[in-house]
């Protein structure tokens, strides 16, 4: 890409369209735009999925508590993107069954009333009526794609056996089903896969910056290697989550889109609390009136999340507080089970892109996704930014942001995305016998043990085969510090998906430090092949194992022995 500011006269054709922020959303937008044959470079200051769309409580959800403040449009279109998603990325999406515990029959009738009314009142508990009208109103809104089954009730008696250690005051469950997304960084890394393969002319720019010069043009600088160019666009899409307007400024547009609040998890290492979810989210009710959640995470326990005003998303860290509060939640459902600190794995925080608001409540801030247009100062150059969304509803916003796109270029959609398949969720086999016979059928072709093409097939969906086709050629050898990771499988991880940094590997490429593997030997074992893949001299590779190392202080992560 090349040249000054587009006028309408100097439009390419197809346009070129920048793409800023490779969150959930700017990937989304990038693989649907490419889908359409059109031309994009999406830029990152970061990573592939490195902002809030690395620190969700993974829920690919239709946000039941999204109910009690009258977002049923947002929980209707959400409700159809879970189950999209469910049969579209099989191999990263998963259902997730959930327990809503409930204290009382009539609890929050009057104040669910209130709120419906607009008065501001806290909502801290949840009765059976009030639960069951959110349950058939769920049910309702996943009928157009049906591939969840309905709620039910689990009493007091069916309770006392199946959560025994729950408190004594909690009288009965609603029992419904959500999805969760185990890998969520590297299904935004297929979109953008998937975006590149649809359109070999499309780029991607990572650890980069896009500013505007005194002279108007556009700069994209990489930090990694100091290396500047100009680059053209004929439409800007700002889809930088929390830091939105910090990149308008950037461009020379001053903007007040952004009201971000920070949200904090905790994974924590404790078997008799893993053993007591029996590997279902418990989604409850604070005293606070706010709606946690607890639900097993690679073979660990998920705990979130905060809600709380931030003024710069990139001040946003797990603070003492939250962690303090956090394990008090899982007290009032859990009274018997004690978690210290030293069971914490890891904590990370980041920044809901929500838009500007005046709200001391930040769960009353509305979930729903906007677009804002603007044109950059002195220019007829368009800029869209995104604002707000869930991770759940990427599609369907990357699918508004495109048609406003092709409209504007008066380019129809060749191509719709509500059943395209992602990245290794192509050609999944979906049911346990369909999966048997994958593994076996694969692990003849590609000369490896059933079980190292099962868990290739669970890490990577179908993509397993390309890991498979490159162990068979240059050969299998497990790394030392991580047995069921192999060192082909990461010199993969290093040629074929954008990897630039030895935190990136650890951190998003795969689950390790989500699954609580990183230790120090493991660290400088992967230091060493990467260096030798991507040509890092010794100072680099230095340098790249201390990078990495503070990151893993910063997320708390314990590393194992
Ligand atoms: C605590 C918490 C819990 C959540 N739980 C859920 C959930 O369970 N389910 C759900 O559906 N949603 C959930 N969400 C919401 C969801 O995670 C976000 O809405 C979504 O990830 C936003 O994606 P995004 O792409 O807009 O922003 P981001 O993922 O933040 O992406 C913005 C990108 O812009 C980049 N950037 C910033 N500045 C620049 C610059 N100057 N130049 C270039 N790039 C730049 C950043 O590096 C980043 O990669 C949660 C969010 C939080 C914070």
């Amino acid at each position: 890409m090349s040249a000054p500011i587009a006028q309408p006269s100097t439009i390419s054709t197809p346009p070129r369209v920048l793409i800023i922020g490779a969150g959930i959303n700017g990937c989304g937008v990038f693989r649907d735009l490419c889908l359409q044959g059109i031309e994009c470079l999406l830029v990152d200051r970061g990573d592939i999925c490195e902002g809030a769309s690395a620190a969700p409580s993974r829920l690919i959800h239709g946000g039941i508590k999204y109910l009690e403040i009258g977002e049923f449009r947002l929980v209707r279109e959400s409700c159809i993107e879970r189950n999209r998603l469910l049969r579209n990325a099989p191999h990263y999406v998963k259902p997730l069954e959930t327990l809503v515990p409930i204290r009382s029959w009539l609890g929050g009738l009057l104040s669910s009333t209130l709120r419906f009314m607009g008065l501001k009142v806290r909502l801290n508990d949840r009765g059976i009526i009030i639960t069951e009208i959110g349950l058939r109103l769920y049910d309702f809104y996943s009928h157009a794609i049906k591939v969840l089954p309905n709620h039910r009730f689990f009493n007091r008696t069916k309770l006392k056996h199946e959560v025994p250690l729950f408190d004594s005051s909690i009288i009965a469950a609603g029992l419904y089903y959500e999805g969760r997304v185990t890998h969520g960084e590297r299904l935004g890394l297929e979109l953008v896969l998937d975006g590149l393969h649809a359109n070999p002319s499309s780029q991607i720019a990572l650890y980069s910056k896009v500013i505007r010069t005194a002279s108007g043009r556009f700069q994209l600088t990489n930090h990694l290697n100091d290396t500047t160019s100009d680059i053209e666009a004929n439409y800007i899409v700002n889809a930088g989550g929390a830091w939105i307007d910090h990149i308008n400024h950037g461009l020379g547009l001053e903007t007040h889109y952004m009201g971000g609040s920070k949200g904090s998890h905790l994974i924590v290492d404790h078997p008799e609390l893993f053993n007591a979810l029996k590997g279902r989210m418990i989604y409850f009710g604070t005293a606070d009136g706010r709606v946690n959640l607890a639900y097993p995470f690679f073979g660990h326990v998920l705990i979130g999340a905060t809600d709380i005003k931030i003024n710069h998303p990139d001040e946003a860290y797990c603070s003492d507080e939250e962690i303090d509060y956090l394990l008090g939640s899982i007290k009032e459902i859990f009274p018997t089970i004690h978690i210290e600190r030293h069971h914490i794995l890891l904590t990370y925080c980041g920044v809901r892109p929500l838009p500007s608001n005046d709200n001391t409540t930040m769960g009353n801030v509305s979930r729903d996704h906007y677009m804002a247009q603007d044109h950059i100062p002195g220019t007829t150059l368009p800029l869209v930014s995104l604002i707000g969304g869930k991770w759940t509803t990427f599609r369907a916003f990357a699918d508004e942001i495109s048609h406003h796109i092709l409209s504007h270029f008066g380019i129809k959609r060749t191509h719709k995305t509500e059943d395209e398949a992602i990245g290794g969720g192509r050609h999944y086999p979906m049911t346990e016998m369909e999966q048997a016979e994958w593994i076996s059928k694969k692990a003849e072709l590609y000369r490896c043990k059933p079980s190292r093409m099962e868990a290739l097939l669970h890490r990577y969906g179908t993509r397993a085969e390309s890991i498979a086709t490159l162990e068979r050629d240059i050969g299998y050898q497990q790394l030392n510090s991580a047995p069921h990771y192999s060192s082909t499988e990461i010199i993969f991880l290093c040629r074929y998906e954008w990897v630039n940094r030895l935190a990136d590997i650890l951190l998003r490429r795969t689950e390790m430090a989500m699954a609580g593997h990183v230790n120090l030997p493991l660290i400088h074992e992967i230091a060493e092949i990467a260096a030798a893949e991507l040509s890092w001299d010794q100072d680099r590779k230095h340098t790249e194992i201390q990078t990495a190392i503070k990151e893993m202080q910063r997320l708390s992560i314990r590393m194992a022995a």
